[in-house]
């Protein structure tokens, strides 16, 4: 099969820049002091920050009752509500998905083990596009910065600064 696409322009292509500070609605008011585990995931929240159930820093000091409450990606998940959209499409990825879609679920278990709230909401297929929904912004610019160091191509990303949101593209 030849196709005009084996001959498409290599390159990292970035429109918008990621938000200095973010503007997420789903990160819980600052300087709340209290403690949540996670209905959905058992992350639990704790000194101003999310931990995996079983870290080190997830154990709650004696006498702090967790609330139950949903935390921010668990959240985005009810809400179908990405941080992050990928897409990848080309003929290179079509004969390499499994390699790729392992890199994807490598990427997600080591980004998660540092933070809870970043992780794969979905992953669909159509028409030999994949596209992958991040609870997280970063996960999704990780993706695809990885995807395209291993396996060269073409890279788009784009943010929205407003929405603490990205696009981000690569086509092989
Ligand atoms: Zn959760």
């Amino acid at each position: 099969m030849t196709t005009p696409r084996g001959s498409a322009r290599f390159g990292v292509e970035e429109h918008g820049k990621r938000a200095a500070r973010s503007t997420d609605v789903y990160l819980p008011a600052e300087g709340k002091e209290e403690a949540v585990v996670c209905t959905g995931c058992k992350a639990t929240f704790w000194g101003k920050r999310w931990f995996n159930e079983g870290d080190e820093g997830a154990k709650f000091p004696a006498g702090h009752l967790p609330h139950k409450g949903v935390c921010p990606a668990c959240q985005r998940m009810k809400d179908n509500n990405p941080a992050g959209v990928v897409t990848l499409s080309g003929d290179y990825l079509l004969k390499h998905e499994e390699v790729i879609l392992n890199a994807v679920k490598n990427v997600e278990a080591k980004a998660r083990a540092k933070n809870p709230l970043a992780r794969i909401m979905e992953i669909g297929q159509e028409a030999n596009v994949l596209t992958i929904r991040t609870t997280d912004e970063k996960l999704a610019e990780k993706l695809g910065k990885e995807i395209y160091k291993s396996h060269s191509g073409k890279l788009g990303l784009q943010w929205s600064q407003d929405e603490g949101f990205v696009r981000v593209n690569w086509t092989r």
